[in-house]
């Protein structure tokens, strides 16, 4: 049995919480978000109601996807991932999927991913843009793709984020996991959402190897 851990459960994080309660194989799924639920949000996250505005995401979240014959476990954890948590709350994760709204928290994914050697699927949406990758052990990491220093890009929530387009990285980020659950340990390319032409582009990474944590 895996054990796959969703951080956020927002417009990305929810549709693949989703996808993973549909998953016999996905096992165990803890979702790790410390955000209530606000006004806002209903239109691109519709696992939440009006009723719900206050309470916290990632509780209602498990609750309400937890299937009720299938082997998968929701569960919640109702703290943000922080540099200081993240060796606790990803302890006995197999692998983890990526669905922040910021550079920093992914950065914390990133070097615990690399301390620990797991896999991760990095999934960002801003605007009318989306993208995905697993990052795997010995290939190319976050800093590889997109540079070692954060230039912190505007966030979904200041810049606004097309509906279409977090649902495409969802369904693209769970594409990767099915593909990671046929060949663990191999990394992808970057695909990339252009929601305005409404269409998927791949950046293979080619020759690519990691030089920022001394493998590959
Ligand atoms: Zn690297």
């Amino acid at each position: 049995m895996w054990h796959v851990a969703i951080i956020g459960a927002g417009a990305i994080g929810s549709p693949l919480a989703f996808g993973l309660s549909q998953r016999p194989e996905s096992g165990e799924v803890t979702i790790i978000d410390g955000d209530q639920v606000q006004l806002s949000n209903l239109a691109r996250q519709p696992w939440y109601e009006a009723q719900d505005v206050g309470q916290g995401k990632a509780a209602l979240l498990a609750r309400r996807l937890q299937p009720d014959v299938a082997p998968v476990r929701l569960q919640a954890v109702p703290h943000m991932l922080t540099e200081d948590n993240v060796d606790g709350l990803l302890s006995s994760a197999d692998l983890v999927m990526d669905a922040t709204d910021n550079w920093e928290t992914r950065l914390i994914i990133q070097d615990w991913a690399a301390r620990h050697h797991r896999p991760w699927i990095f999934n960002s949406a801003v605007r009318l843009e989306g993208m995905s990758t697993c990052l795997a052990p010995g290939g190319p990491c976050l800093k590889c793709w997109f540079g070692a220093t954060t230039s912190e890009g505007p966030r979904c929530f200041e810049a606004g984020v097309l509906g279409s387009v977090t649902l495409a990285v969802a369904g693209q980020a769970l594409r990767l996991f099915d593909q990671w659950l046929k060949v663990p340990g191999q990394p992808s390319a970057l695909w990339l959402v252009d929601g305005l032409a409404g269409k998927f582009r791949a950046i293979n990474p080619g020759s690519l190897r990691c030089h920022h944590y001394g493998i590959g």
